[in-house]
């Protein structure tokens, strides 16, 4: 351990909310604990064997200043969108969509061999970028490099970079690091970080001991890191998986709607104004 190390500055164990048209979800960003965790808006981490907690989904509702970040670990989400998008994504695929000036989709979960299990992280984006062309970047499972190590660590390179490796979701502002990590009991996990970026492991399988001082964890947590510039994570006798995520923070003012987020109140009355007027969407496919 060194002076570069991040320590662990807090640990918060996520909240059970109802989402969407009924949807049972744990919370751990966007609540009274934490609001907001600069660039990262909010954290979701949904997980059920029963239909009835999720089959509801999330029917037509729009997005404006933000990316929506969804990683299926198991299960099936079909979705459907007002630039004529439509496709299913299931487990280990990524969908990262920068809603930027406007959009409509849907996200309706499907019954499939029981377990469904996942993340959706949404992003912020700066005030230069709030109302740009909405983008999708759809990525398979199977396209998202995987790096396994002899000590019997995996890493899922979702964004970011391990090595000379680079992650499979690229152009995004927040210039983020997404991993997927699974330690094997008692591994260890290093791992360098740009200084000033914020970064958060969340701690879904198994027990680990997080930063340069040894902070305990128990799934499911949020672990927030303070500055510096390599992550430590230890696993215990049992192993541990967690996502490792990093984002360059924005210090900009916001204004924070629903799906709306956006730098002042007047542009969020904009947007509703917009969707009463059915000019909220300014492109289509
Ligand atoms: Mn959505």
């Amino acid at each position: 351990m060194n002076s570069n190390d991040r320590k662990v500055t807090q640990v918060i164990t996520p909240i059970r909310v109802l989402e969407g048209a009924g949807v049972l979800l744990k919370r751990s960003i966007a609540t009274h604990t934490l609001d907001y965790l600069d660039p990262f808006l909010l954290l979701d981490h949904f997980g059920s064997d029963d239909p009835a907690e999720y089959l509801a989904g999330f029917p037509m509702h729009p997005h404006r200043g933000i990316e929506t970040v969804t990683y299926m670990l198991a299960g099936r989400v079909r979705h459907k969108d007002s630039l004529g998008n439509q496709g299913t994504i299931g487990g280990g695929d990524i969908q990262w969509m920068t809603a930027g000036g406007g959009i409509m989709h849907e996200e309706m979960p499907e019954p499939y061999e029981g377990m469904m299990e996942g993340f959706q992280l949404w992003v912020n984006l700066p005030a230069k970028l709030k109302m740009t062309t909405p983008r999708y970047q759809d990525i398979l499972s199977a396209d998202i490099p995987v790096i396994e190590l002899t000590d019997g660590v995996i890493i899922r390179l979702i964004a970011g970079h391990y090595g000379d490796d680079s992650g499979a979701v690229t152009d995004i502002y927040a210039d983020p690091t997404y991993l997927d990590v699974t330690l094997p009991p008692d591994g260890i996990f290093s791992h360098p970080v740009p200084a000033g970026h914020t970064v958060f492991a969340y701690l879904f399988r198994g027990k680990g001991s997080f930063g340069a001082t040894a902070s305990s964890g128990e799934a499911a947590q949020l672990v927030i890191f303070g500055d510096g510039e390599i992550v430590n994570v230890k696993a215990s006798a049992e192993g541990v998986r967690f996502l490792l995520v990093s984002g360059l923070p924005l210090g900009e003012p916001i204004a924070r709607y629903g799906p709306f987020v956006m730098n002042t109140r007047a542009e969020i009355e904009q947007a509703l104004l917009e969707l009463r007027n059915g000019t909220f969407i300014k492109s289509s496919g």
